[in-house]
C-alpha cells in the first residue's frame, strides 16, 4: 500500500482556523496581538520567509512589521533595535531572521530578545522551560511536527522515535518533544554509526540532516511515519530526473521556475516503504509559519496574564 500522505496544508488550515477565534477573543477585549520581524541584509531566501510570515500573520489580524536593516549593520545596531522592541507594549512577538551576517554576534542579538516575546523560541530561558516541560515558547518547527502527528492520530506513547540532526532549533526540541509524550527517542547525528540500521528501528522517523534525497528505503521500517524536515532547492534537471523519475508536475514546475523543492527523504524509494509521510513541499512547511502565529498570541495572552491592563491599539 503506498504510504499515507500527512497534508501539512490541511492541518495548517485547521490551526489557523483555531488562532482566528482566539484573536477573536482579544478583539472583543480591544487587543490586537503585535509581531515584529527582524530582517538583516538582502539574503534573497529571508527575504520571502519574512515576508510570507509577515502576510500570514496579517491575514488572520495579528499586526505584524517588518524592519529591515542593511547587510552592513552591527551587533550593536541590531542589539537597539531588539531593545526598542522590548520596550514597546503592543509588540508581542520578536522574531530575528537567520542567518544574520559573519560581522554579528548572533548568540548576543537572541539572548537580548525578551524571553516572553522570543515566539521562536530559541532564548535559552524558552529552551530550559522546554526541557523542564514549564509553560514557555516552543520552537516552531518541532511543535508544528507535533502538531501532524497528534492530529493525524499516529500514537506517540511507547513508540520507538529516532531523529537525524541535533541541531537546536530542530532536532534537539523534536527529541525533547517527542521524548515529553512518552516516545523512547534516539537522536542521530553526522557521526552516528551505520544511520539506516539505527534508522530502521523507528516507528517515527523525523529526517532533520538538511541533506537532499538522502534518507532512502534501506533507512525505513515498512509501515513507519516519516516525517521530511529538509528543505532543499533542485536547480539541475538531472537532480529533478533522478528524485522524480516519471514526475510529470515536477518537471513541468522545474520548467517554469528553474527550481524544485526536495527534503531530506528520497521519494521514489521511500514512499514505497514507509506507512505515512510528511511531503515536501505542503508537510512540515507550513506548519513552521502556523506555529510561529501561534505562539504570538500564546506570548500576548502570557506577558497580558501578567499585566492585567489589556493594551488597545
Ligand atoms: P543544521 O545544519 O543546523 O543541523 C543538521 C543536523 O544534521 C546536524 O545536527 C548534523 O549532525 C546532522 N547531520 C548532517 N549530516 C548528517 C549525516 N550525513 N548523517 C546524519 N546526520 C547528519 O540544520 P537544521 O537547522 O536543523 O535544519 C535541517 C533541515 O531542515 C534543513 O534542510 C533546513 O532547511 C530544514 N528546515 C526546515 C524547516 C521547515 O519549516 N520545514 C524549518 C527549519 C529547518
Amino acid at each position: 500500500m503506498p504510504a499515507r500522505i500527512l497534508n501539512g496544508n490541511e492541518i495548517r488550515d485547521q490551526i489557523k482556523a483555531e488562532v482566528a477565534a482566539e484573536l477573536q477573543q482579544f478583539q472583543e477585549c480591544g487587543v490586537r496581538p503585535g509581531l515584529a520581524v527582524i530582517l538583516v541584509g538582502n539574503n534573497p531566501a529571508s527575504e520571502i520567509y519574512t515576508r510570507n510570515k509577515v502576510k500570514s500573520c496579517e491575514s488572520l489580524g495579528i499586526h505584524s512589521e517588518r524592519l529591515i536593516l542593511p547587510e552592513t549593520a552591527t551587533t550593536e545596531e541590531l542589539l537597539s533595535c531588539v531593545a526598542e522592541l522590548n520596550g514597546r507594549e503592543e509588540i508581542d512577538g520578536i522574531l530575528v531572521q537567520l542567518p544574520l551576517p559573519p560581522q554579528v554576534d548572533s548568540k548576543r542579538v537572541l539572548l537580548a530578545v525578551d524571553p516572553q516575546k522570543d515566539v521562536d523560541g530559541f532564548h535559552p530561558v524558552n529552551l530550559g522551560n522546554l526541557v523542564t516541560q514549564r509553560p514557555g515558547l516552543i520552537p516552531c518547527t518541532p511543535a508544528g511536527i507535533l502538531e501532524i502527528l497528534k492530529r493525524s492520530g499516529i500514537p506517540i506513547e511507547g513508540q520507538r522515535a529516532v531523529v537525524i540532526g541535533r541541531s537546536d532549533i530542530v532536532g534537539k526540541p523534536v527529541a525533547l518533544l517527542l521524548m515529553h509524550h512518552n516516545a523512547t527517542v534516539t537522536v542521530c547525528h553526522s557521526r552516528t554509526r551505520d544511520l539506516p540500521r539505527v534508522c530502521r528501528e523507528a516507528d517515527i522517523l523525523v529526517a532533520a540532516l538538511g541533506k537532499p534525497g538522502m534518507v532512502t528505503g534501506e533507512f525505513v521500517k515498512p509501515g513507519a511515519t516519516v516525517i521530511d524536515v529538509g528543505i532543499s532547492p533542485l536547480t539541475s534537471r538531472a537532480d529533478v530526473e533522478r528524485f522524480f523519475p516519471g514526475d510529470a508536475k515536477r518537471m513541468e514546475e522545474f520548467e517554469r521556475k528553474g527550481s524544485t523543492l526536495l527534503g531530506d527523504v528520497d521519494p521514489s524509494s521511500v514512499y514505497p516503504v514507509a506507512g505515512a509521510i510528511t511531503p515536501v513541499p505542503g508537510g512540515v512547511g507550513p506548519l513552521t509559519i502556523a506555529m510561529l502565529m501561534v505562539n504570538t498570541v500564546r506570548a500576548a495572552r502570557l506577558r497580558r496574564a501578567q499585566r492585567p491592563v489589556a493594551v488597545a491599539r
